[in-house]
């Protein structure tokens, strides 16, 4: 799986950030951004889920 943040999107609440710092990273306005090449380690994919169903602009997209 893997986890890309859409920044058009993205209105920076940091929602994504808060819930999984492993995965997102947040640039000094605010905007979030997937840490790395957006590869999700098979133990946090739950929270990669989670992460995406909780962003309030549906900015967090995931693949497989
Ligand atoms: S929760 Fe969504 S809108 Fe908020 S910072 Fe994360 S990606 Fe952006």
């Amino acid at each position: 799986m893997k986890i890309h943040v859409n920044r058009e999107k993205c209105q920076g609440h940091n929602r994504c950030y808060a819930l999984a710092p492993e995965l997102i990273d947040v640039d000094d306005l605010g905007s979030a951004f997937e840490i790395g090449d957006g590869q999700v380690p098979a133990e946090l994919e739950d929270k990669a889920q989670l992460v995406a169903d909780n962003c309030p602009e549906y900015a967090i997209e995931l693949s497989d």
